[in-house]
């Protein structure tokens, strides 16, 4: 297997899985946390390891002469196609993962798709049968798939860091509580893409593209123990229940068959009650788009590029938690007009996006 992104929440969780199933990882790809790498490589013994900076390539242990060992964006889309394995498990995060994905597809390899940002991006490109989603909420609407006719589809949210805080609180709040999520433990831009519900928006977007439905909509469910509920022609509804715990959604974009424990049952008595709430555009104010992205998901390459500056704007301390919405909001009325005819545009749109946004 090729693992992109193997330090990360999604890659360590993969890793686990692959020595438990006796999967070959053939390559590593990592960013700047090279401790951690080098403690993977001496496990795994990849043939391949990239990393992101050339300014860390020596400090990457070379357990074998017969590791090759690069670095930056060239080198990951090159492992890809030179590399033996026909499975890739892309989790990376953000933009960055997008070229990854295309270039895995253009391979005809397996995308085990952690990277949301790729379908939010380029869903419309990204039309392919061997495809494999890493999102509880998508794994829970595949799990739930049956041969009936379906009326329509619904992803649970927890609804983030600052979903019982006071509304007037949360002009003042910081990076530390937002990164305090409730229920997971993720990367960074996912944990605050959660406390603004845009995470939410990307998997309307990305289930929309991956099921073909419009039919499709989002709830609080604050345990996050129901993942997906299908509502059915026939007026039955049923939901996946399991444990919060990437785990599952990865080992079956691992294995075609699953026949053993990978997560313990959820005990339902031990949770005494579900509640379900509507999502409020009062303290989500990117709900409001709900409807209009999901008629135009060509703009989520605007939704993308714009959100991912202003988490990291946020995150560098320029801008306030509730600038964050603000900021993806104006840029999406800004670009309103734009839609990509292919590939080579849908980069120069982010990357106007991104400019006008930096501004
Ligand atoms: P993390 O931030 O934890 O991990 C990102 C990974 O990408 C790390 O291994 C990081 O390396 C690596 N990386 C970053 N930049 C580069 C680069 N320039 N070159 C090479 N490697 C790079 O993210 P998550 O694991 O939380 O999420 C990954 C993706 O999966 C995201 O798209 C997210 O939305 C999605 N996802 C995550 C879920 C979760 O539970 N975490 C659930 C569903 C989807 P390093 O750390 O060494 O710098
Ligand atoms: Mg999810």
């Amino acid at each position: 297997m090729i693992l992109l992104g193997s330090t990360g929440s999604i890659g360590i969780n993969a890793l686990r899985l692959a020595q438990k199933f006796n999967i070959n990882i053939e390559v590593l790809v990592a960013g700047s946390n090279i401790d951690l790498l080098n403690k993977q490589i001496e496990i795994f013994k990849p043939s391949f390891v990239v990393i992101a900076s050339k300014n860390d390539l020596h400090k990457v242990k070379h357990t074998s002469l017969q590791i090759s060992v690069q670095a930056g964006e060239e080198a990951i889309l090159e492992v890809i196609e030179k590399a033996k394995s026909t499975k890739v498990l892309n989790a990376l995060s953000g933009f960055f993962g997008l070229r990854p994905s295309l270039k895995t597809i253009e391979c005809k390899k397996q995308l085990c798709l952690a990277n949301k940002e790729s379908l939010v991006v380029a869903g419309e490109f990204l039309k392919y049968d061997n495809l494999r989603p890493i999102d509880s909420e998508h794994f829970g609407l595949w799990y739930l798939l049956q041969d009936k006719k379906i009326h329509s589809m619904l992803i649970t949210a927890s609804g983030g860091s600052f979903r019982d805080y006071p509304l007037e609180s949360l002009k003042n709040v910081g990076i530390k509580e937002a990164l305090n999520h409730p229920n997971w433990s993720m990367g960074d831009k996912i944990t605050i893409d959660s406390a603004t519900m845009t995470n939410k928006l990307y998997e309307l977007l990305e289930a929309k593209h991956l099921f073909k439905t419009k039919k499709i909509d989002a709830i609080i469910e604050r345990h996050s123990l129901v993942h997906a509920l299908i509502n059915f022609k026939d007026g039955s509804t049923t939901a996946h229940i399991a444990k919060a715990n990437m785990q599952l959604p990865i080992a079956y974009a691992l294995k075609d068959v699953i026949d053993e424990e990978i997560l313990e049952h959820v005990d339902l008595l031990k949770i005494n009650a579900l509640k379900f709430e509507k999502i409020s555009s009062k303290r989500y104010p990117i709900w409001e788009i709900k409807d209009y992205i999901l008629d135009n998901p060509h703009l989520g390459v605007v939704l993308n590029a714009a959100n991912e500056i202003a988490v990291a704007k946020f995150l560098s301390k320029k801008i306030s938690f509730l600038d964050i919405s603000k900021l993806t909001l104006e840029a999406l009325n800004k670009f309103s007009h734009i839609h990509a005819k292919n590939i080579d545009e849908l980069f120069e749109i982010d990357k106007e996006v991104r400019v006008y946004c930096e501004s």
